[in-house]
Parts: C-alpha cells; structure tokens; sequence
C-alpha cells in the first residue's frame, strides 16, 4: 500500500509512464511477429454509387488477428506500424492480398468492381514503390485502372513534390489516386488543381449528422462543388443513417461508404451479402435493409 507522502502523485505517474513503455515495447514486438506469422488480414468495406446504390468497389482495411489480443482494428496499431517502419514491408502484403482478392472477384464476374488500398507516408518514401507496385499488378493479373490508392492530406503535405512525382508515375499506368480524410488536413486551394489526383474522400467527421443551415454541410457541399470544377469524383465517408444518406443524395455527392451500408468485413461477408448470383451489380435494392 502507498504511503500517505507528498511525493506519491509522481510515483504513481512514474508507474504509469513506465507501464506505458512496456505496453508499446510489447505492442511492437508483437507487431513485428505478426508480420512474420501473417497475422494481418484484409477487410473489405463496400464503396456505394448513391444514386444507384450499387457496390463499385471496396476500400481494403488491415486487421490484426492475434492469439492473445483478438481481431485489432487499424487505428489502434498502424501509428505504431508507421513510426517502426513496419508498415512498408505490410503494405505491399496487404497489398497483394487485396488484388489477389479483386482477381477471385472479378473471376466470378463482378468485373467492373476497384479495389482501394490506403497508403501511408512511408510507403512513398520507399525507392521502390512504383516497380513493387508494378510488379504485384502482373502477379495477380489486375488491371491498374481497377487500383485506387488513397493518400492522406497531411501525408501529401508533409512531402508534396516527392508525393506528387510517385503519384505522377502511377496515374501514367492508369491507377487513380484519391485524397483521404479530406478538410482535415492543411491543404490550399493554391496547389489542390496542381495535384495529379481523381478522387476526394471527404472525412467522416463532416458526415456525421450532416444536415441544411449547419456549416459542415456547406463544407461538404463546397467539397462537392470543388471536386466538380476540378473533374474529381467524390466519395463521402461515414454515412451511418438513412438522413445523412439522403442529405448527400441531395447535395448530389457520387460514391459513399459507412456503417449504413457495411462495416469493413471479410471477403466472405462481402459475398453473402452484396456478391450474390441473381443480383446483379447495377440493382437498385438498398443494401441497408
Ligand atoms: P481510412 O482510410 O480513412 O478508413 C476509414 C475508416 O473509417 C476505417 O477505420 C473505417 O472502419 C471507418 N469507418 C467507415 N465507415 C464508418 C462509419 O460509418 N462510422 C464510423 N464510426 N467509422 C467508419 P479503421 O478501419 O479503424 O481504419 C483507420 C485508418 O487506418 C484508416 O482510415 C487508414 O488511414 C488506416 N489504415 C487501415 N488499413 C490500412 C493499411 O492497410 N495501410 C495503411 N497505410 N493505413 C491503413
Ligand atoms: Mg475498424
Ligand atoms: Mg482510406
Ligand atoms: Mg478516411
């Protein structure tokens, strides 16, 4: 039992940073060991036409399935992912499973379907991103114009002409390039034109609960207006309710995805419920229902 002393508040705060090295010391070597032992798994989240709710494609989401720690969700270890480096060599594995997954796909006739993959900072970094890029497509027989791959605004800002040169290489092969967690970055208007990209992903935290007069939904609606100027297709993020849904119909916005409509599950999941033989791609059913 701690004694009744002055100094007690700093030891308890001591124990706690101390705890926290070690649960980030364990959390990395765990980490490092699910690369080896292939723990990282894809889930797919369906990306939606909001007119036609129609599936057009999925955005890939890496969980980590460990024996002790259960299914983990992205957020809680790809920061660590990156500042160990870690996530260059797991990129380009979950990357590859994620095409190998289009190709069963499209094999099975949903051809028209893209596949997303988020990609981080340090992956552009990696000197041999676009020939391991290159090199997968031929692998796995998908064609670079079924490829989105997703940027995060700050990780463009944060190296804007090295960014803007890789991505210049990609989009020659046809691959798109989309802006994710649009509007919470930093980026200007002075260079958004300049950008070699073709898609805008407006972040989840201007959807939730959208609705006319609130200033987020005349962001969005200025995000929306912005990416027509400028030929850009817009995809929100995070629609969750039958209102938000029916606010972006409104304000015409073309793709979307959210809990609404699928949480990101796995590739089988994806098949029972939007992949099924007598529906086809282009069906008007809402798949909410
Ligand atoms: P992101 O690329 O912006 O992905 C969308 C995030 O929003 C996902 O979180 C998804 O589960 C969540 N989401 C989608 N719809 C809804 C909704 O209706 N409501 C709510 N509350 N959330 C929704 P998740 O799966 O936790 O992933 C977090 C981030 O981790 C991703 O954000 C992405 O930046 C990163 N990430 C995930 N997988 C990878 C990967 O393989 N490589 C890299 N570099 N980053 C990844
Ligand atoms: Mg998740
Ligand atoms: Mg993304
Ligand atoms: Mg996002």
């Amino acid at each position: 039992h701690a004694k009744e002393s002055g100094n007690d508040r700093y030891h308890v705060f001591d124990a706690q940073m101390h705890q926290e090295m070690i649960d980030r010391l364990a959390l990395e070597n765990d980490l490092k060991r699910a690369l080896e032992r292939q723990e990282f798994i894809v889930h797919y989240q369906p990306i939606i036409n909001l007119k036609t709710q129609a599936i057009v494609g999925l955005e890939a989401l890496t969980h980590w399935q460990n024996p002790e720690r259960g299914m983990v969700s992205p957020s809680l270890f790809i920061p660590c992912m990156e500042t160990t480096g870690l996530i260059v060599p797991m990129g380009m594995m979950i990357f590859k499973q994620a095409c190998q997954q289009l190709y069963r796909w499209h094999q099975q006739g949903w051809t028209e379907l893209t596949m997303s993959v988020n990609l981080s900072v340090q992956q552009f970094a990696c000197p041999t991103l676009v020939e391991d890029i290159d090199r997968i497509l031929a692998e796995t027989s998908i064609h670079p114009a079924c490829l989105k791959l997703e940027i995060t605004e700050s990780a463009i800002m944060n190296n804007i002409e090295a960014v803007i040169a890789i991505a210049e290489q990609l989009r020659s092969r046809q691959i798109q390039i989309s802006i994710d967690d649009f509007g919470t970055g930093y980026s200007s208007l002075a260079y958004l034109h300049q950008l070699p990209i073709d898609n805008l992903k407006i972040d989840r935290s201007f959807i939730t609960q959208i609705q006319p007069q609130q200033s987020q939904y005349k962001v969005v609606d200025t995000i929306i207006t912005l990416g027509n100027h400028l030929d850009l297709t817009v995809t929100a993020e995070g629609i969750e309710t039958v209102a938000e849904l029916e606010q972006l119909q409104q304000l015409d916005c073309e793709f979307g995805q959210g809990y609404l409509f699928s949480r990101p599950v796995r590739a089988e999941a994806i098949e029972a419920k939007f992949l099924q033989r007598d529906r086809d791609v282009d069906s008007c059913l809402p798949y909410y229902e």
